[in-house]
């Protein structure tokens, strides 16, 4: 009796090691890709016969050269391998996990091919439990960095997999083209455009497996990384990247009312600690650089450009992504997802995630040729050309720094370490307490200077960040440095409260105005007035004011089409104007 109990004691410590490490015995199946990893090869041995590197040629290249067509031909090829669940065929040629991992992986070989064999591709293989598969294999290409001085490696990543109605159908229709084959066609897509460039630090483009079941697949590349010591500098994590309408379910923070479409604006979500719209974190920082390059450096060259929405939480409620297995680890993550997403992971009827319905559009009149397209192959563009830009000037830019920051009369005064060369401006990005957004309220770039003086126009307490600039490559920005002035309070301050503009905006069905409201005003009456522009209030309604950050639905039940504008009155005094439209 003794021995067989201890067996048993044993075997239940063996599963709990297990099911807390989710994934074992990981390698990689191409040796070089290690050496390349660590940044332990000579850069020479990747060199294309034509370098290109200056960071205003490749941003403007990725801009040029993302194509639609391209991606909505690879969007029509992954919907044929049928069902991509990880627990699905692995030894069909044409349906299952298998074939669909070996056509991506082909597609990084032929993508190499054409770019004098710079990439070393493979799979990071692992074993792991995922629908009575027991090894799966995450495909990937690395872009080798010119310099291994300080090396670190940036990834672009999207998984691969999908999931049905049944979590462990392994057999029914399931196409994924918003979740994820929109993520998974990013990756390849920007393999190919990006591979024809040069970059200081290395590239990692992957699809990860097993994201639908417990991010299998982004758990063990974090956790074989981390392992491994690379360093990483930032992980972009593109799941549901593609679909522009809102379907009848999503999770909140969600899309404003069924059939709504969206191709403007995208979502980022990271990690950040405490509870509040003063949330920073270098996730976060990480979120406020993509908006600045967005604004600044990309959408001058779209004819449609795109608004980027800093999320407050990690992932939207009760919902997660192989961003958090890197944030885990320590390396800095985002994901990035639609503005409008149909569905909230349940595949409920009608919506398309995780169902059969999960396709590239509908074919309304019969002839054979799709009339209304879920994904959107612009928005798609848009979405990798943010994640190639972002990712390809990074690659090349200068480290964070690190500076000395004082509070000195009515602004700041910037020291950068002794001998710091390594920027030709600096950018400067200000958050003020009282505004409590979660992007800058003001950005700006400045000569470079070993000491800089900035003058903060008002408010008492703001948070700065700053970033190198060199060669048209901005940094990343440093943590935020915390100033408090002691200048007089501005006419906001008093009052504390802080009416968002309503979005979406214009608006016809429903719109969602965001208050945020210091602790003085919290379970307090308030009234949300809106007035025509010759100032008749057209419709009031009373807002309880329960939590530091709360939101306003108006309905198109509440107002007329036309101009307005709408406000706050609290203890009898109207608080901000903003101007919204309604169709
Ligand atoms: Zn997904």
């Amino acid at each position: 009796m003794k021995p067989k109990i201890l067996v048993c004691v044993a075997l239940s410590v063996l599963f709990a090691i297990a099911d807390t490490l989710g994934q074992t015995n990981m390698f990689l199946s191409n040796p070089d890709a290690i050496k390349i990893l660590k940044g332990d090869y000579n850069p020479l041995h990747y060199r294309p016969s034509i370098i290109i590197d200056q960071p205003d040629s490749v941003r403007m290249g990725i801009i040029r050269e993302v194509d639609q067509k391209e991606q909505t031909r690879l969007l029509n090829k992954l919907e044929t391998f049928h069902n991509r669940n990880s627990g699905s065929d692995t030894l069909s040629q044409t349906t299952g996990i298998g074939a669909c991992r070996t056509w991506i992986l082909s597609h990084f070989d032929q993508v190499s091919k054409n770019n004098n064999n710079r990439l070393v591709t493979g799979y990071l293989e692992f074993d792991a439990d995922i629908c009575t598969k027991g090894h799966h294999k995450n495909p990937f290409a690395l872009l080798p960095g010119m310099d291994t001085a300080s090396h670190e490696i940036l990834v672009i990543e999207g998984h691969f997999d999908t999931r049905n109605e049944g979590r462990c159908d392994t057999e029914g229709y399931t196409p994924g083209i918003d979740d994820n084959g929109s993520g998974t066609i990013l990756v390849m897509e920007l393999a190919r455009v990006m591979s024809k460039y040069s970059f200081r630090h290395t590239i990692l483009f992957t699809t990860p497996t097993g994201e639908d079941e417990g991010l299998f697949g982004a758990k063990a590349w974090a956790e074989f990384l981390s392992l491994q010591g690379v360093k990483i500098r930032t992980v972009l994590n593109n799941d549901i990247v593609g679909g522009i309408y809102c379907g009848k379910t999503s999770s909140p923070p969600s899309c404003p009312y069924f059939g709504h479409a969206d191709s403007t604006h995208v979502r980022i979500f990271s990690y950040s600690s405490g509870n509040s719209s003063y949330a920073n974190s270098a996730h976060k920082q990480l979120a406020r650089y993509m908006k600045y390059i967005q604004d600044e450096l990309i959408n001058p060259y779209l004819s449609t450009p795109l608004t980027i929405n800093i999320m407050l939480g990690e992932d939207r409620t009760g919902r997660g992504g192989d961003h958090t297995p890197f944030r885990q680890k320590g390396y800095t993550a985002v994901r990035i997802i639609s503005a409008n997403e149909h569905g909230n992971g349940t595949g409920t009827s009608p919506d398309r995630n995780h169902t059969t319905r999960d396709v590239l559009g509908k074919d309304l009149n019969g002839d054979g040729i799709l009339d209304s397209l879920f994904v959107n192959p612009g928005y798609l563009a848009r979405n990798t050309i943010l994640n190639g830009v972002v990712t390809g000037l990074l690659a090349s830019a200068p480290d964070k720094i690190s500076a000395t920051v004082e509070a000195k009369n009515a602004g700041v005064v910037i020291k950068l370490p002794d001998g710091y060369k390594n920027a030709n401006e600096i950018i400067i990005g200000i958050r003020k307490y009282q505004s409590k957004s979660l992007e800058f309220d003001t950005i700006f770039k400045v000569d470079f200077a070993d000491k800089i003086e900035v003058e903060l126009s008002s408010g008492q307490k703001n948070y700065l960040s700053i970033a190198p600039l060199k060669n048209g490559a901005p940094g990343l920005f440093s943590d935020e440095y915390e100033i408090n002035l002691t200048a007089v309070e501005s006419q906001e301050q008093k009052t504390g409260l802080r009416l968002f503009q309503n979005y979406p905006n214009p608006w016809s069905e429903s719109t969602i105005i965001r208050l945020t409201a210091p602790q003085e005003y919290i379970d307090k009456p308030a009234v949300l007035q809106v007035r025509d522009l010759i100032g008749r209030v057209v419709h009031q309604q009373n807002v309880v004011i329960d939590a530091e950050e709360i939101q306003i639905a108006l309905r198109s039940t509440d107002l007329h089409p036309g101009l307005f504008t709408y406000s706050l009155i609290s203890a009898g005094k109207p608080i901000q104007s903003v101007l919204m439209y309604k169709n």
